[in-house]
């Protein structure tokens, strides 16, 4: 029931900061004043072409030798010529790496410190370009780095303190290659199955998002001129992750309300914690391309949640505009929109036009220099907050755990806290002394366990792989030695090799391990047509099946693709994701029981291709209004994961049935561990607006903890909720809390669900 509504004091704060700022976009709160000096002073001295220069991104491809930018050539030797050109005339401000080919970390220091030594010394300013690269789960792109759980499996460890690692080491590595600017992390909420960059995501969830997202971001925080540091980008400036039609890059049709509630917390947050580079999306939002949506760029992030970062385009979108989305006849109105926007740096990345374009219209009148010096404000202020201007290099020597066995025992504890275990009908754990069949086109293949953006772009090539590291088979034959292993591939990824010899094999041991997986593949190229897993792989399982020998699923894959005809052939599940270059080993200690599973799902997994829904979703959404209906009905739920142990949710307690705004809600969830294994378990709480002015959410993650518990030990694990909490968004676009009942849910996430109602009242009538 709803009484009362009532304006949420954080949506007033920003009103207020919005009215206060009328004049000038620029939010100087907590800016450091020497900087603003040295950047003012520096403006002061640009012409109107080093200016349009500083707002340039270019790829590296165009400042090499080589022929076309396409070229995967396994070199980067810089052509001095282009660079001249690039730095002198075009005053290019910013490099982005290459999609093929991994450097070592010293010819990739070497490279960029030519091109920083030039900037320094040889152009008229001397202001140090700022160099870019993906490192999505560790920095891929360089030779021997560590690679990590892609995010997807980094979410499902529901434990932040990974995430804040992964972050740490990647920042380490990448400046050890003298690169000082990441475009990662990835807090696009996802909810839309078939989208093909579900595995880049923390998932569909945007508490669980945030959460993840500030665990990445304070690591950069707000000293990333520290030469362990580097700027990281939240991307991609939103709703990216939910393409009306699955499609990467396309439409997205989203009520503001929608926005503020579900995707934009994420980017709110990080940028609290002091993220200072946000990537636009190259999607539209109900059709407008959202790198022309000044309500987006401007009026929300720049001036609303007071962002005094910098903005930089995805991926040519200067041209996307022009010939995908087709709102701009040509690249010069492209970036009279882009610009006029709000937009500060264009990716564009195959020349200098966009600066070209930049001139042309500040001359024409059509942008204005208070806008250029907005966007060059925000890039010189990032510069220097990066430190380049006093040290524009790093060194690769002073980097010794690069690539450690150290760093490589922290991917490890990730991968193997992140995969989850969906169903046992006791086959797992596996016992060491039995014949084990292994099979699947996943099974023997490190691209298949690292996923896309891996020493190149799709992740597909092999030439670059990192072969002393152990793919499932080898890490099983580490495991137990190779008379109890035996190995058919079984299939490709769509086609049959050898299933008729695989089952005849399969006849002549204790037990089947059929390692499925998704071809590794991002971007465009990811988008899919079906989300069934292709039927060679099903109808392998479902030959085996015939054998009679138990049958143990591993599933390498950045989403949930179907299976939901082969789950009851199979005896355990295991959902791997993209588990990185320890991922092998982390599979097989599982599989064998050295290491007890923990993961929970950070999606729901889907069963039916006609009806994927997130978790979060409305009361009406999932109502079984006409009885027998269940609209959510996922193979396994949001949050759902088994362990070797058994846990009981014993009591949800609330410290007080009435709450109002300036109350605290204490909450408690005794857990106990009444298994006979040491297990850890993801707890998480729930809340439901019984009633509410628009249909409420059916449920919704607030709060989560991952905790160890020894056999027969019990613990009482406390959460802490405020007015904040309860509030959503309303038709209206503010963010309210209304009085009335709600109810807060814990438990394993498929049958034992605990819960406990309360009333809010506000006290200020
Ligand atoms: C992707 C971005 C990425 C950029 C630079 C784009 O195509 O969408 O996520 O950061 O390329 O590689």
């Amino acid at each position: 029931m709803y009484l009362f509504s009532k304006i949420n004091p954080l949506y007033l704060l920003i009103l207020m900061l919005g009215a206060s700022c009328s004049k000038s976009i620029e939010h100087t709160k907590g800016l450091n004043q020497e900087i603003e000096k040295k950047v003012e002073a520096l403006l002061e001295k640009m012409t109107l072409e080093e200016k349009a220069g500083q707002m340039t991104q270019v790829g590296i491809p165009a400042i090499c030798i080589q022929e076309g930018y396409w070229e995967a050539a396994d070199t980067i030797i810089l052509d001095t010529a282009k660079l001249r050109k690039a730095l002198t005339e075009d005053h290019v401000g910013s490099f982005l790496g290459k999609n093929f080919y991994p450097p070592s970390r010293k010819e990739y220091h070497d490279f960029i410190k030519q091109i920083q030594d030039f900037a320094s010394n040889e152009t008229r300013l001397g202001i140090p370009i700022v160099y870019a690269t993906d490192a999505v789960h560790g920095a891929h792109y360089t030779e021997k780095s560590t690679i990590f759980p892609h995010q997807i499996a980094m979410a499902a460890s529901w434990n932040p303190e990974l995430v804040s690692k992964m972050a740490e080491i990647t920042a380490y590595e990448l400046r050890a290659s003298n690169t000082p600017w990441n475009f990662a992390p990835v807090i696009d909420v996802s909810w839309q199955a078939q989208w093909g960059r579900i595995y880049e995501t923390f998932g569909e969830d945007p508490y669980l998002t945030t959460v993840m997202g500030n665990a990445f971001v304070k690591t950069s925080g707000n000293d990333m001129s520290h030469p362990e540091k580097t700027a990281i980008t939240l991307k991609h400036l939103i709703g990216y992750g939910s393409p009306l039609y699955g499609k990467d890059r396309k439409n997205n049709l989203m009520p503001e309300r929608f926005l503020r509630q579900y995707y934009l917390p994420p980017f709110e947050e990080a940028i609290k914690q002091g993220a200072k580079s946000v990537m636009i999306s190259s999607g539209m939002i109900n059709s407008i391309p959202c790198h022309v949506n000044k309500f987006l760029i401007t009026d929300l992030l720049k001036e609303e949640l007071g962002y005094n970062g910098m903005t930089v385009s995805d991926w040519g979108d200067m041209q996307f505009l022009n010939e995908f989305h087709k709102t701009a006849p040509n690249h010069k109105e492209a970036v009279k929109q882009m610009v006029n926007a709000g937009l500060d740096m264009c990716m564009v990345p195959y020349d200098a036009s966009f600066a070209h374009h930049v001139i042309d219209l500040v001359n024409e009148g059509e942008i204005s220099m208070t806008r250029i010096d907005d966007a060059v404000r925000r890039i010189l202020r990032f510069k220097h907050e990066l430190g380049l201007f006093e040290r524009p290099n790093t060194h690769y020597e002073d980097y010794p755990d690069f690539g450690s066995e150290k760093f490589a025992q922290e991917s490890y504890k990730a991968a193997s806290e992140a995969i989850t275990l969906l169903k046992n009908d006791g086959a797992l754990p596996l016992s060491k002394d039995k014949k084990i069949l292994v099979t699947g086109v996943a099974a023997n293949s490190l691209n298949y366990l690292n996923g896309p953006w891996t020493r190149s772009w799709s992740g597909q090539d092999t030439s670059y792989n990192d072969n002393e590291k152990n793919t499932l088979l080898e890490a099983l034959i580490a495991e137990v030695g190779s008379d109890n292993i035996k190995y058919l591939e079984g299939t490709s990824y769509e086609e049959d090799i050898n299933t008729k010899a695989v089952v005849k094999a399969a006849k002549k041991s204790d037990c089947i391990v059929v390692c499925l997986g998704e071809q590794p593949r991002t971007e465009r190229p990811s988008d899919i047509k079906e989300l069934y897993l292709p039927e060679a792989q099903r109808n392998l399982v479902k030959a085996l099946e015939k054998t009679g020998k138990p049958i143990v699923l591993v599933l390498l894959e950045g989403r949930s693709r179907i299976i939901s005809d082969i789950v009851p052939l199979a005896d355990g599940i295991l959902m791997a994701y993209y588990p990185g270059h320890e991922g092998g080993d982390a599979i097989a200690d599982i599989l064998y029981g050295d290491v007890n599973p923990s993961g929970k799902l950070p999606i729901s997994y889907q069963k039916h291709a006609a009806a994927p829904m997130p978790y979060l979703h409305t009361v009406t959404d999932r109502a079984d209004n006409f009885g027998g209906y269940t609209d959510y009905d996922p193979q396994w739920p949001f949050g759902f994961g088994l362990s070797y142990t058994d846990f009981a949710y014993d009591t949800l307690k609330i410290s007080d049935s009435l709450f109002s705004e300036s109350d605290t809600l204490k909450v408690t969830v005794q857990i106990s561990n009444i298994g006979n294994r040491t297990g850890k378990e993801v707890v998480q709480l729930y809340l439901r607006d019984d009633f509410a002015s628009l249909d409420p959410d059916y449920e919704r993650l607030v709060r989560f903890k991952k905790v160890e518990l020894e056999p027969g030990t019990s613990k009482e694990i406390e959460f802490l909720l405020s007015q904040k909490d309860l509030a959503f968004v309303s038709a209206t676009n503010e963010w309210i809390t209304e009085e009335g009942s709600f109810t807060l849910s814990t438990g394993n996430r498929s049958d034992l669900l605990k819960t406990v109602s309360f009333e809010y009242q506000t006290t200020s009538k």
